[in-house]
């Protein structure tokens, strides 16, 4: 047989993703500054942001920062359509920035947590979403990553307002793989275990040891990159049949009974 010439390629594609300054966000624009894309960068943490793309400019990747907060819906859209126009399209939009907040149902705090994790957390996905739309049909093979989490598969005590989130994370991604498939703009979603970053970093290691040797089949947590790696394969132009998926990088913690 003949190979199609599907390219396993992101070289020259150009890439958003949030929440670039920590964790896998970082690793993930790393990863893509590595293969050769344009990466736009996007985070509430200017020290931080500004400190990624200085990194990835001495890696001599192609790479720019945005300071932006995603609950802030009214600013998105014109961040969007300035990374359009700097970098002369979008054809990627990985959706990563998170915060978690724990939080018991009968707390005082309730409201505030719940506003901020589900305006974070999902409200941002759609409306960046829907700000790259119009750049992302104009792409070749437009393609979409939402980050959710296995909390969007399981739940945790106390974190019912990122379960939430999460969770309407995995109903969002099916919804709009439908919506966008007969534009060949694919949305799928990756739900990540145990992960090595900023959001982990407070858990004290033999904590994470021992959670880690008891729930997955690997028996440990993972570096970001590892997730950058399934976001990649999943943005890649040969990628093109897979859409509305929900992939664990979990190490095996959704399959692993004892
Ligand atoms: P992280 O804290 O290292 O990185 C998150 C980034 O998002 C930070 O740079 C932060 O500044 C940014 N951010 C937060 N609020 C923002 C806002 N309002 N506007 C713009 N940027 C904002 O954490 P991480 O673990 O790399 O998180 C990445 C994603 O993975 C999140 O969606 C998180 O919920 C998810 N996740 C993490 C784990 C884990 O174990 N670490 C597991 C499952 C899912």
């Amino acid at each position: 047989m003949t190979l199609s010439r599907l390219s396993r390629s992101i070289d020259g594609k150009v890439a958003i993703v949030t929440g670039a300054a920590s964790g896998m966000g970082r690793a993930t624009a790393h990863l893509f500054g590595d293969e050769g894309a344009s990466v736009a960068l996007l985070d509430i943490d200017s020290e931080k942001l500004d400190s990624v793309v200085s990194e990835m400019h001495e890696a001599g990747y192609n790479a720019r920062g945005w300071l932006l907060d995603l609950s802030d819906r009214g600013a998105i859209q014109g961040v969007v359509d300035e990374i359009a126009e700097h970098f002369g399209g979008i054809d990627i939009l990985i959706n990563n920035a998170g915060i978690s907040i724990p939080v018991a149902v009968d707390s005082e705090d309730y409201g505030a947590a719940w506003d901020k994790v589900v305006a974070v957390l999902l409200t941002a996905q759609i409306m960046m979403i829907r700000a790259a739309l119009p750049h992302l049909r104009a792409a070749e093979c437009g393609r979409i990553v939402n980050i959710a989490s296995t909390e969007g598969l399981g739940a945790t005590r106390y974190g019912s307002p990122y379960t939430a989130a999460k969770t309407g994370v995995l109903g969002l991604t099916r919804s709009l793989a439908v919506e966008f498939g007969r534009e060949a703009i694919t949305v799928n979603c990756i739900c990540p275990g145990p992960i090595n970053t900023g959001m982990t970093a407070g858990i004290p290691e033999e904590n994470k040891v021992v959670f880690a040797k008891r729930r997955t089949a690997l028996g440990r947590y993972a570096e970001p990159e590892e997730v950058a790696h399934a976001t990649l394969s999943l943005v890649l132009p040969a990628m093109q049949y897979v859409t509305g998926v929900t992939l664990p990088v979990d190490g095996g913690l959704t399959i692993k009974n004892a």
